[in-house]
């Protein structure tokens, strides 16, 4: 296809405001594509080069003035681009707004489209080579190589060539269009081209399967190791909700670092992060402990965290100053330890695991990594145990908690209800504890649940228990202080003079038949000791029922 062809539809599409009307335009243009498929894939979105590869153009803005200002005359600097620049804040524009072609030197005939202009193979050739050029003499060579293209290229085509040069395509064109176009062009359904994207991270090829195989070629592509897929991402949630959605939920540490894919060949690891980005130069510690570690081929997602002397996590910009070294990486290795905690599975041994449930993903990781290379994780229904991990969590200078449903498979890319980050509580109430209940076993001889109670206008009324976030050491404490109290025990049960007021956290306040008061605290969570607070300052049931009301 000329490349002129290519930038008339970009410009029709960029024209269209329905979302509809521009899926069926880029619909057409990849139905009529040709050998060019793969690339028109890519181009219409803005892209180059398939998502999961790390090859790069590198041109920067100021380069890319340069070749323009070039292409322009001798007139033209790179200035005068940014000044246009500046006015019109649209670089496709303002390439549109010279007039090239007639500018003569090293470039200006390079791989073309000969007499009829530019083809859309001949830009993707020139700006292949345009990535690979490397080293001294390379920004030269880039500008050389763009100024060659503008040179050749007519308003339009000019438009268009910059924006995708400097990936600003803004043609209203995302993902989901070219799924979708994808899908309509080549008569697939939507989900087999979704999940064919996912799995191999390039349209252009999903395009080319789509077109050659249809849906039973899309469903045979399978994840490769070496080839980065997108990671799952995770929404803020709550325990409560966690819970009341699914049978139980898989708590795991939030660790404060970055991103890392693990794909192991069977020999060597590389290792990527969340932009798909190859990180595995600058870690070359994760990269020895997988090589030792792992018998089998496998892809696994995980956090690379920094830690002190003493293993203590560091704060995460610490990674991401280790991700981007390129140079001296002994040194600074020497300056921050890393390493890596996987905590999902997406391939292991041959079998690709993405629609496998995360208890099997999970069963799968821990077979095949050791205990020092995985996340913690725990499957439970129980909120207090929950509490349990994330103290642990925090405990060990982590973040704080993932919960993730146990039956969901591995969505790509996708933000979605199965993986939340638990959102930290937005309010505190001050509650006198007016009950406790002694524990079992090991703590036996300690007050381990707490009856919490808010002020009414004649005594107190209960809204809730308090069992999660506390130490032993402080439940010693606490029985120390609580125990003196006690004015009547039944059991295990026992009451207590209102005397001591605790900080307690939680996710919500629901109206309940349970308590006294006519309300529950969800998932409450012990804050501190209030001892500058006596009973009689405690929180109200007023202030109960207004926060109630205010959800
Ligand atoms: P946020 O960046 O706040 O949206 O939190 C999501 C990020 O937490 C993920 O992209 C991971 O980089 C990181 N993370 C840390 N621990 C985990 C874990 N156990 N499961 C999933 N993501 C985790």
């Amino acid at each position: 296809m000329e490349f002129a062809a290519f930038a008339d539809r970009a410009a029709a599409i960029e024209a269209e405001s329905a979302d509809t009307a521009i899926t069926e335009s880029v619909s057409a243009l990849l139905a009529d594509a040709d050998d060019d498929l793969a690339t028109l894939a890519r181009f219409v979105q803005g892209r180059v080069f398939p998502a999961h590869e790390s090859r790069t153009l590198d041109v920067g803005p100021r380069l890319c003035y340069e070749a323009i200002a070039r292409a322009a005359g001798r007139n033209v600097d790179a200035d005068d681009v940014e000044a246009r620049l500046a006015e019109t804040g649209d670089v496709g524009e303002v390439a549109a707004s010279y007039e090239f072609g007639g500018q003569r030197g090293l470039g200006a005939f390079g791989n073309g489209g000969g007499a009829d202009g530019l083809t859309v193979a001949a830009v993707a050739d020139d700006l292949a080579t345009l990535a690979a050029a490397s080293g001294d003499g390379s920004q030269e060579t880039k500008v050389d190589l763009l100024f060659g293209l503008f040179n050749r290229c007519e308003p339009t085509e000019a438009r268009y060539l910059a924006r995708l040069v400097l990936s600003e395509m803004r043609i209203g064109v995302g993902d989901g269009t070219v799924r979708d176009a994808v899908a309509d062009a080549f008569d697939v359904p939507v989900d087999a081209v979704e999940r064919a994207v996912q799995v191999s991270n390039d349209y252009g090829r999903v395009a080319e399967v789509a077109r050659a195989d249809g849906e039973s070629g899309l469903a045979a592509i399978d994840l490769a190791v070496g080839r980065p897929v997108q990671a799952m991402l995770a929404q803020a949630g709550t325990v409560s909700e966690a819970l009341d959605d699914w049978e139980a939920a898989a708590v795991e540490w939030k660790y404060d670092g970055a991103r890392v894919q693990i794909h192991f060949d069977g020999e060597s690891a590389r290792l990527f992060s969340r932009n798909m980005e190859d990180v595995t130069d600058p870690l070359p510690e994760v990269v020895e402990t997988v090589e030792s570690a792992l018998d089998a081929p496998a892809i696994l997602d995980g956090e690379v965290v920094a830690i002190d002397d003493d293993g203590d996590p560091l704060p995460f910009q610490e990674v991401l100053r280790r991700f981007r070294r390129k140079h001296d990486v002994a040194a600074a290795r020497e300056d921050v330890t890393v390493r890596a905690r996987a905590f999902d599975c997406l391939h292991a041994d041959g079998d690709d695991l993405l629609d496998a449930p995360l208890t099997e993903r999970r069963d799968r990781l821990d077979a095949l990594a050791p205990d020092d290379l995985v996340s913690e994780c725990r499957f439970t229904t129980d909120p207090d145990e929950v509490g349990d991990v994330e103290r642990r969590a925090l405990d060990a200078g982590h973040e704080g908690i993932m919960l993730k449903d146990p039956d969901s498979a591995y969505s790509p890319g996708k933000r979605g209800k199965h993986w939340r980050k638990r959102k930290p509580d937005v309010e505190t109430l001050d509650c006198v504890v007016t009950g406790a209940e002694w524990g079992e076993g090991r703590r036996a001889t300690l007050l381990g649940s707490f009856e919490l109670s808010v002020r009414t206008d004649d005594g107190y009324a209960t809204v809730g228990n308090v069992a999660t976030g506390i130490t032993d050491a402080e439940l010693e404490e606490l029985t120390a202080r609580l125990e003196p109290h006690v004015v009547d025990t039944d059991g295990r049960d026992v009451t207590l003079d209102p005397a001591v007021v605790f900080e307690v956290g939680y996710e919500e306040i629901q109206t309940s038949t349970t308590y006294g008061s006519g309300y529950a605290l969800r998932f409450p969570r012990f804050v501190a000791v209030r001892d500058d607070v006596s009973p009689a300052d405690a929180d109200s049931l007023a202030r109960v029922e207004r926060l109630a009301d205010a959800r």
